[in-house]
């Protein structure tokens, strides 16, 4: 008889030509009794979860599943890079689920946030998607702070399935594994049960609970393309994206002033009152201040020795930038019941994978360019 060419964790087509895609195998493997797949190899092995990458006609089939068989829903998103982390077309999938969404990686966020405001505008932005969510958590699956948030909302889930869905990077895999280690007690922690021969490429994750077994459903990680961290490469994002917990730096500006956040984004104080803003951005990101008649000379002659990142190879998928229109006075926005107080306190721009600016709520018109693939955010300031 003819071996079988089926994964026997997970049931994916074994194959070694792209080792992103479901059902890797090295193919010195390949012929060998009961093969699992890479990845299954390593959750058996060393409990631990590799991302896997998919096309997005792939995924949509894939989440169709949820509609199928609905369930709960984690719905795992990067605290700093929201809308990079949104994906497309989820509602029609998870209308019949609950959502939970997962804020993860707060460890990063900075003393004195304003959680119930967070929490409030993510609640709005994901459900301005018409994803209807049931509620926001906040969660460090890195430092597994809140996780027994997450752990007290999974518990009594035995009878329906528990989806995690997340765009690549949001950190899916480190929260399964967090929540696999709150049962393993122990033993031998998980196993990845087996599927009937199958189209269906989810790996089932079954974890024995307290009151009863869990059957978790991992989902892969879309690949937007329009995030900074997937145009950027390693030495780029070292210096973007936050490894530790973000320190505000704080830069008294005049009008006729510009400021650069690395070479991703420039913001220019055209007129105005002098003012303080913050900067919530990665430690490691280099800033420089300089006057706005300036601001074009070490834009064009000073990236690789002043701005630093985009790096050479990286600008050029960078492409163009474009400039966004800012003006603040003192603001009278009206924000939902118990949310914060915006007035006169000023607000967040938010860029979308970097961080953000707060703006300290006085007069100032000036604009701010980014990459013309990467919109700001405005938010009522969070700290
Ligand atoms: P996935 O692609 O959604 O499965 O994401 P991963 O679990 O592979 O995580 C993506 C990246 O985010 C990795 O570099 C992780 O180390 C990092 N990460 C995941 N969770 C956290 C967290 O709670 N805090 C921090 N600071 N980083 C995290």
């Amino acid at each position: 008889e003819q071996t079988s060419r089926i994964c026997v964790g997970c049931g994916s087509e074994l194959q070694s030509v792209d080792e992103t895609q479901p059902g890797f195998v090295p193919s010195s493997a390949q012929d060998k009794p009961n093969v699992l797949c890479r990845r299954c190899f390593r959750i058996r092995n060393y409990g631990e979860f590799m991302p896997v990458a998919v096309s997005d006609a792939d995924y949509q089939a894939q989440v169709a599943q949820i509609f199928d068989h609905p369930g709960l829903v984690l719905y795992v998103v990067d605290v700093f890079d929201l809308s990079g982390s949104l994906v497309p077309n989820l509602a029609r999938f998870v209308m019949n689920s609950d959502v939970v969404v997962i804020v993860n990686k707060v460890d990063l966020l900075p003393k004195g946030v304003h959680y119930e405001g967070l929490r409030e505008w993510i609640r709005e932005q994901v459900q301005s998607t018409k994803v209807n969510v049931e509620d926001v958590m906040f969660v460090s699956a890195a430092t597994k702070e809140g996780m027994d948030g997450v752990i007290e909302r999974v518990i009594d889930e035995v009878s329906r399935p528990i989806y995690v869905v997340g765009m690549a990077n949001t950190g899916k895999s480190t929260l399964l594994n967090a929540i696999a280690s709150r049962f393993e007690m122990g033993k031998a922690p998980y196993t990845v049960s087996r599927r009937p021969g199958t189209t269906l490429r989810l790996s089932r994750l079954n974890l024995e609970g307290p009151r009863g077994m869990l059957q978790f459903v991992d989902t892969p990680g879309l690949i937007h393309g329009t995030r900074v961290i997937d145009r950027l490469c390693a030495d780029c994002l070292s210096l973007v994206v936050p490894d530790t917990r973000i320190r505000p730096r704080v830069y008294q500006l005049n009008p006729g002033q510009t400021i650069f956040l690395g070479g991703i984004a420039r913001l220019d104080f055209e007129s105005g009152l002098r003012q303080g803003i913050v900067l919530y951005v990665s430690n490691q990101l280099p800033i420089h201040r300089t006057k706005l008649e300036r601001a074009d000379d070490i834009w064009r002659d000073h990236q690789d020795d002043i701005l630093q990142v985009p790096c050479e190879a990286c600008r050029a998928s960078f492409g163009s930038f474009k400039p966004h229109r800012i003006q603040s006075r003192r603001a009278r926005e009206r924000v939902p019941n118990g949310t914060i107080a915006v007035s006169g306190r000023g607000r967040d721009i938010v860029i979308p994978g970097l961080g953000w600016i707060t703006l300290s709520g006085t007069a100032f018109q000036g604009q701010l360019w980014l990459p013309s693939w990467l919109d700001p955010a405005f938010r009522p300031r969070l700290v």
